[in-house]
């Protein structure tokens, strides 16, 4: 019978320097004594890919993308020769590939291609030639043999796509926590590991700034069905699964709190109040790849009223200028932005069936006398924003609002 396949993934900081990397070779090396086939995928050394990134902009404010793809995919290139080193070293047998070599295809995004196909024969071939098979996360090659990367944390994604393809027993995250934890543990001192999480709900604390995971691998997983299991790599604990909902799931009403301290508030005063602008507003920002997330407006008494909503910090300035544009064409008032605020959100299935969450997540931060600035709501998360400098606090008392640090 041919033997399972395990898929692990290391994370930047399990392979941050020589000692890490020798620690991550014995994990792959043990998994392969215990009787599996081994798929290793990793990610660049530590904070290698900002240090190459900084570099370009160090050349040009606005590098070409092919090019940055070009440049940015070396990082894991580094690592997963080092770590197949490291692995024959200790006497096995392993051989390391890029992206393009195992036929990993992407469309033409550069810096944040999707994965159209992968034809995988290589991988099985040495696998069945008894080796450990090592891919370089993060990467992918167009069908005009162009480099391309998969978005910043991408190598998630590799590695449940070589989990799917290779119809793998397991897909394992190694990383440097010891799993999801109900909030960020260096804010909240008192956080808990959960043992289990459903996608949707990883999917969106992800998305809310939660940063084991990238988003795009979860949607990935969730759509194939690939059951992940993120776990430290400095231990042997078992960390958490993250898999579809099962029914024990809905019981706990808030699975964790997630802080965003990356985006920025943009208001455009008096806006006309009539059908069609918002329309052409939030058409103009879409036109420039800026990607809105919460949005307040309300009716108006006086045929004008204030329209805001929050965008990535990174696009600010980009968005600004949209903003002014817009408001000239559409005769509204004077654009403000603000950097100070911060959005602070809790995530669980459980609130498709119990109500009050929102209640008391308000009711948290009104007790610390943190004024809520918007609102914004869906089936099974409530996000607030918050000014940055409570962000921390709002947090912790979310967090104890719900009683998330006991079991
Ligand atoms: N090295 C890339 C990054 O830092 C990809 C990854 O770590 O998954 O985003
Ligand atoms: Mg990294």
């Amino acid at each position: 019978m041919a033997k399972t396949i395990i898929v692990q993934k290391y994370g930047g900081t399990s392979v941050a320097d020589v000692d890490r990397i020798r620690n991550a070779a014995k994990k792959v090396v043990k998994t392969k004594k215990d009787g599996y086939n081994v798929v290793v995928v990793v990610s660049a050394l530590g904070d290698s890919t900002d240090e190459l990134i900084r570099l370009a902009h160090k050349i040009t404010e606005h590098p070409n993308e092919r090019e940055l793809d070009m440049l940015i995919s070396t990082g894991e290139q580094v690592s997963c020769a080092l770590l197949t080193m490291a692995i024959h070293k200790f006497g096995e047998d392993a051989i390391s590939f890029t992206g393009a070599q195992v036929g990993i295809i992407t469309d033409n995004a550069f810096t944040k291609a999707r994965i159209i196909d992968i034809n995988a024969k290589r991988i099985v071939e040495e696998l069945n030639s008894d080796k450990i098979v090592i891919v370089a996360g993060f990467q992918g090659v167009n069908l005009n043999q162009d480099i391309t990367t998969l978005g910043r944390g991408g190598s998630n994604l590799t590695a449940v796509a070589l989990a799917k393809v290779l119809d793998a027993g397991s897909c394992e995250m190694y990383t440097d926590v010891e799993g999801v934890f109900t909030a960020d543990p260096r804010i909240v001192k008192d956080a808990r590991k959960l043992d289990r999480i459903s996608y949707e709900e990883m999917f969106e604390l992800a998305s809310l700034g939660a940063q084991v995971l990238q988003p795009r691998s979860i949607e990935f997983a969730m759509k194939f069905g690939v059951p992940i299991h993120v776990r430290s790599s400095f231990s042997n604990k078992v960390g958490t699964i993250i898999s579809k909902e099962v029914k024990a799931m809905e019981d706990t009403v808030v699975s964790g709190v997630a802080l965003n301290k990356d985006e920025a508030k943009v208001t455009i005063c008096d806006v006309p109040d009539k059908p069609g602008i918002a329309a052409k507003i939030f058409k103009e920002i879409a036109k420039e790849d800026i990607n809105v997330d919460m949005i307040v407006q309300n009716v108006s008494r006086t045929g004008a009223t204030d329209v805001s909503f929050t965008v990535p910090g990174v696009d600010l300035n980009k968005t600004i200028r949209v903003a002014k544009e817009i408001s000239n064409k559409i005769a509204a008032g004077a654009v403000a932005f603000d950097k100070d605020i911060a959005k602070v959100s809790v995530v669980g299935i459980g609130m498709k069936s119990h109500s009050g969450v929102a209640a008391s997540m308000f009711e948290a931060l009104a007790e610390e006398n943190i004024n809520i600035e918007m609102i914004s709501t869906s089936e099974i998360k409530i996000s607030c924003v918050v000014r940055k400098i409570h962000a921390e606090k709002a947090v912790r008392a979310i967090h104890e609002k719900f009683g998330l640090s006991k079991k």
